[in-house]
């Protein structure tokens, strides 16, 4: 039988699935995509942005993997492309498009072009790590292979990835980035759709590997293994590894023997918490590059607040720049004061969403209908998405733990207060889940503002 031309298999695939997601969720995603390319079993579909890509990527590929199969009576190979648009319309025909971008899926996200060597402040803590990343993005695959970069949560490592990234892209080579979080959903999709000889190609293709929070990695068995051979592999044709992790890899007691042991044959550079000399550089560097004219004692006061996280001694300095340019009044102590009074008065709680936005977006987020949060599925994917909306609702709105129960569908407080007791100990273990929650009150800003 003769298949029809992918625009149409997608038209008609896009029907289906308006069915399966809210007629928000498909606006959102789904509108403005078409059927590139239909050849050798694996179906290509244009997107318009990478921000959709990944989304489709970790949301709703099983989604669409399953129209797809169910249309065209076989298992396609699904990949998405970011497609151009000159004019916001969707483009048309696809073969005779020369403008395509290849998105590598969602393994190649875009460097940050804030990362860059210049905009990061060296300082005794990170002086080794930084020599290191100058040293490998100069002399790629030679100077030390691999290059772990290991330190805390917000100290800089993703950071001093990108910029690596940048200076070797820049000589012309390829490189690929990651995390490795990125690495095993690929993994396990390419696994599912019998792509593994993409993935493989995919990964072996690269003159650079950037692999961020290599931590991830260390309980999935099949991702370790996969992990193991692309190293290997890349390593023996001497091309540049560099690997991130807030663990230190010989620490991490899952990942295997001889994997830890190949990670200890290259360089590993720790990066500790900035001394106050660093902070204080590194928020005056901050606030030079938004044009602000930050007093001393404001700087000095930030600098000796914010000790453990260079993250969040930015996200600080960004409240206090904000509520000037809301207010219009100076920069001084009393409005630092203020902008961050609740950052330092205990665990944050900004309670900015409704119950409407919060099950929309989770519903959404997770490729699921509001009615399934509310409802009595015990389904794996369907009690994580009430989990998470549970903890949300705790988190970022006033309610009661007996408002949370009904509004999770006439549920009792306890189960409200179990659900949120969950997430909010596994987010501490978890950086996949935790990245999850920040990506969710991302769409809710982003919703929100859209409406607004
Ligand atoms: P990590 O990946 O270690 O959690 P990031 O690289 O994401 O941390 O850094 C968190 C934030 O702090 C980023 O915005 C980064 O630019 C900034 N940052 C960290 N270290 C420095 C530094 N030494 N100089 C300038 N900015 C830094
Ligand atoms: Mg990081």
């Amino acid at each position: 039988m003769e298949s029809p031309p992918p625009r149409e298999l997608w038209l008609t695939a896009l029907g289906q699935i308006q069915l399966e997601v809210t007629r928000h969720g498909f606006d959102t995603w789904f509108r403005d995509t078409v059927g590139l390319d239909l050849r050798d079993g694996r179906f290509t579909i244009g997107v318009p942005s990478t921000f959709v890509a990944e989304y489709l990527e970790r949301r709703m590929r099983p989604l669409v993997h399953k129209t797809l199969r169910g249309l065209a009576g076989q298992d396609l190979c699904v990949s998405f492309e970011i497609r151009q648009q000159a004019d916001g319309a969707v483009p048309a025909a696809p073969a005779a498009s020369p403008s395509r971008v290849r998105a590598h899926g969602k393994t190649a996200g875009p460097l940050n072009p804030r990362y860059t060597f210049d905009a990061f402040v060296v300082g005794k803590s990170n002086r080794f790590a930084h020599a290191a990343a100058i040293a490998v993005s100069e002399n790629p695959g030679a100077a030390y292979n691999p290059l772990v970069i290991h330190a805390g949560v917000g100290l800089g490592k993703t950071h001093l990835l990108h910029a690596i990234g940048r200076v070797v892209q820049g000589k012309g080579l390829t490189v690929l980035y990651a995390s490795a979080e990125q690495f095993t959903n690929d993994f396990v999709s390419a696994l599912r759709e019998s792509c593994v000889e993409d993935f493989r190609a995919k990964y072996r293709s690269i003159d650079v590997l950037l692999m961020d929070d290599i931590q991830f990695i260390a309980g999935k068995e099949h991702s370790r293994e996969s992990f193991f051979h692309t190293f290997n592999d890349l390593h023996t044709a001497s091309k540049q590894i560099v690997i991130t992790t807030d663990t230190r890899p010989k620490m991490i007691p899952l990942l295997e023997e001889r994997l830890s042991s190949r990670l200890e044959a290259g360089l590993t550079a720790d990066i500790l918490p900035p001394d106050l000399e660093t902070r204080m550089a590194i928020v005056g560097k901050k606030a030079a590059e938004d044009s602000i004219d930050l007093p001393g004692p404001v700087t000095d006061f930030l600098a000796r607040r914010f000790v453990r996280n260079v993250r969040e001694l930015e996200g600080a300095l960004n409240r206090i720049i904000a509520m000037a340019r809301l207010t219009g009044r100076p920069v001084d102590m009393e409005l630092a004061n203020q902008a961050i009074a609740d950052l330092t008065t205990g665990p944050v709680r900004t309670r900015r969403y409704t119950p409407g936005q919060i099950l929309s977006a989770t519903a959404d987020y997770y490729g699921l209908q509001q009615s399934d949060i509310t409802g009595a599925s015990r389904k794996k994917g369907i009690v994580l998405g009430r989990q998470v909306a549970a903890y949300l609702l705790r988190e970022d709105t006033e309610r009661s733990l007996t408002d949370i129960g009904s509004i999770l569908g006439d549920r009792g407080h306890t189960t409200a207060l179990r659900s949120h007791a969950k997430i909010a100990s596994e987010i501490n273990l978890n950086a996949g889940l935790r990245r999850q929650v920040t990506e969710l009150r991302e769409l809710i800003d982003r919703d929100a503002l859209r409406q607004a």
